[in-house]
């Protein structure tokens, strides 16, 4: 999948729409929305600087939230254009829609090296429904299209997928941006022929949620090494004693499956042999959601594979995490997606920091390539300072995953192919 970069593009005073990911967390602070996290926008930089470089008109789309099609003020991207414009240090205009006349008159005052955001387009529920007519109206803003959002390139909406289809229709380019040649390149072309050993490192909640890319990279990696809640549906189908840790009984069959498959090809796929346990404690009261608030007592480790009727595994043991760092350390390929455990707790986060640490010391020492699979294992190496330590942070979560699978994206597919 070779796509055209925005490097190739003749961008000097076309109207290049640029599908961006500021989709950033939020908050009001009296009467005034306040974003918490800038990582986002401070992302898109390079693309929106390159082309205000080469004279281009810039107009940015972009969604935020969930409005469902209302004009909901509260998901409005105007606090984005102002935060965009002092990062950036020059103008950022806005237009109040996305399409029709305040989107068409803004675009027609942009000058060369100028920049424009459009208003949230899921204001309207026809960007969701990838709906043609509205697609069209978008498309027309513009004579190019480039995407940077890799966020939202598994979803076939209309800012994703639509528009680059009509414009490319009309003869016009439609390129990867700099953010998104980087994913593509990362959790695809150097996965192609990695160098070994490749380790590959996956945590988090579900088995059922990974098991499409466990499959897919059992047949790429050397080295399967599991860990967080996941782990425990592992454990299952091997007949140990889980406890009261979160596990999907009705996944032992698929988790039975990627083991014989792992022996089949001669992939080593390791567990964890010890665990740091907790009992959850039912406090009596309830959260905002009214919910019950379980409380975590007595953290202490477990040794052996069988975990007390009584306790929760929370994170991988000391013995698993210096057996899995020690493996890590060898490695000249990692790909690592998901916690080792419930990070968030501090109780229960050295497994995943010690993993961390492992990571970033492989890149620096030895040189491998360390590719973190966005979400959850960006968080727990940005929390552990460790976060420009690593190759490359993919910044998707669901289409990291979808990506490293092995599927096709809808909004990568409907970029224009590189001429050979
Ligand atoms: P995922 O989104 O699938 O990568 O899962 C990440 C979440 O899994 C994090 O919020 C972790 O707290 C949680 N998690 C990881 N290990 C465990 C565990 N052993 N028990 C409960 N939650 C866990």
């Amino acid at each position: 999948m070779n796509k055209l970069s925005v490097n190739d593009l003749n961008v000097k005073s076309q109207r290049v729409l640029v599908r961006v990911d500021y989709n950033v967390p939020m908050e009001e602070k009296d009467g005034k929305m306040i974003i918490n996290d800038t990582t986002r926008i401070k992302e898109t930089l390079p693309t929106l600087l390159m082309l205000t470089a080469k004279g281009a008109k810039i107009i940015l789309a972009a969604h935020l939230g969930r409005p469902k099609g209302k004009r909901e003020p509260s998901m409005s991207l105007r606090p984005v254009a102002n935060k965009l414009s002092e990062m950036i240090g020059r103008p950022v205009a806005f237009a109040e829609d996305c399409i029709g006349d305040p989107a068409e008159k803004a675009v027609a005052a942009l000058k060369p090296g100028d920049i424009l955001l459009l208003e949230n387009v899921r204001y309207y529920n026809e960007e969701e429904a990838n709906d043609p007519a509205f697609a069209e109206k978008l498309a027309r803003l513009a004579d190019l299209y480039v995407n940077d959002a890799f966020g939202a390139a598994h979803r076939a909406h209309a800012s994703t997928e639509g528009v680059p289809r009509v414009i490319a229709r009309r003869g016009g380019q439609c390129a990867a941006g700099l953010l998104m040649e980087r994913e593509l390149q990362f959790l695809g072309r150097e996965l192609e022929k990695p160098a070994r050993p490749f380790v590959v490192i996956l945590g988090g909640a579900k088995v059922s949620d990974k098991i499409k890319v466990i499959d897919r990279l059992l047949e790429l990696a050397d080295t399967i090494l599991i860990g967080g809640a996941m782990a425990y549906t592992f454990k299952l189908a091997q007949g140990f004693k889980v406890g009261k840790s979160l596990s999907e009984p009705d996944k032992q069959d698929v988790a039975r499956a990627a083991m014989d498959k792992a022996k089949a090809r001669h992939v080593q796929f390791l567990l964890p042999s010890d665990n740091i346990i907790g009992t959850p404690v039912d406090t009596g009261k309830l959260n905002k959601k009214g919910k019950p608030i379980i409380e975590i007592q007595n953290p202490q480790t477990n040794q052996g594979p069988d975990i007390p009727a009584e306790a929760e595994g929370l994170d991988i043991g000391p013995e698993t995490a210096r057996r899995y760092c020690e493996i890590i350390l060898k490695a000249n390929t990692i790909i690592w997606n998901g916690p080792m455990g419930m990070f968030e707790d501090a109780r229960f986060a050295e497994g995943t920091n010690a993993v961390a640490r492992a990571v970033a010391e492989a890149t620096a020492r030895n040189g491998a390539k360390s590719i973190i699979g966005g979400g959850d294992s960006v968080k727990a190496l940005n929390q552990a300072g460790l976060g420009d330590k690593v190759t490359f942070m993919s910044t998707g979560g669901g289409a990291s995953l979808e990506f490293l699978e092995g599927r096709v994206l809808p909004g990568v597919a409907a970029l224009s192919d590189k001429s050979p």
